[in-house]
């Protein structure tokens, strides 16, 4: 099975195409197609299994359905946020994300431990569409207000397992009620055509993903309570 029989929009099959992916690994075969159709997801996969790449093709063609960043609301904070647990793979979810958001022109910013916030400030300075964070320090740049999520339409919580290990539950709870709600039961994504044509998304509604390795209760809280009618994804 090719890539081009899954729904994704061609400027991001083109991006995979320069990427070098010939084919998709097995967890994208499975999770993009119902990625791409805004459903909220548990992902039940280790790392290595490409999937980076399986939460992120999705979340890039669910921004591109959103009103491309303007002077207006690039301070209103990311379109998306990619929660993981350490900063390592934060930064490896990073140079991944990179490759297809870069040629698509939209900014990543990374706000992890151990660097300066100012630093990460500085970064923010020009909005980014898509956040890759730690909990723990992105809860501090919420509470001293360097960042807000009140536009956030798309959370992927990476190694959910290992988040809730490291002791980061409350900090994840305190993010993701700082967002908007996500779409309720029976409700769906509002859209609409704009002035030039494009598809567009309205209403507060946001998708919200989970991939982790093992499902221990703190997981499955976490589940329950942020993710609304989830299709379930074993590899
Ligand atoms: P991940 O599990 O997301 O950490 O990905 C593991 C590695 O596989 C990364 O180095 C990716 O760049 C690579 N990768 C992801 N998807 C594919 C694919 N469909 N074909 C070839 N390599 C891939």
């Amino acid at each position: 099975r090719s890539w081009s029989e899954s729904a994704i929009p061609g400027q991001i099959l083109d991006c995979i195409e320069r990427i070098g992916y010939k084919e998709p690994s097995p967890i994208q075969r499975q999770a993009i197609p119902i990625g791409l159709m805004n459903r909220d997801i548990i992902g039940i996969a280790e790392t290595g299994s490409g999937k980076t790449a399986a939460f992120v093709i999705p979340m890039l063609a669910f921004i591109s359905t959103l009103p491309p960043f303007t002077d207006e609301n690039r301070h209103l904070g990311p379109y998306a946020l990619i929660l993981a647990p350490t900063r390592e793979l934060a930064q490896q979810i990073e140079s991944e994300t990179r490759k297809f958001a870069s040629p698509l022109d939209y900014r990543c910013v990374s706000i992890v431990g151990g660097r300066a916030v100012e630093e990460q400030q500085f970064n923010l300075r020009e909005g980014a569409e898509i956040i890759i964070a730690t909990p723990g320090r992105l809860k501090d740049v919420i509470e001293r207000h360097v960042l807000v999520l009140g536009q956030c339409r798309y959370v992927v919580m990476d190694e959910a397992d290992r988040m809730v290990h490291l002791g980061f539950e409350t900090d994840l709870t305190y993010i993701l009620d700082a967002l908007p709600e996500g779409a309720m039961d029976g409700e769906v994504d509002k859209m609409e055509i704009d002035d030039e044509g494009s598809v567009v998304r309205i209403g507060r509604t946001r998708v919200t993903t989970l991939f982790s390795a093992t499902m221990p209760p703190a997981v499955e809280r976490l589940a329950r309570k942020y993710l609304k009618r989830a299709a379930v994804i074993t590899i």
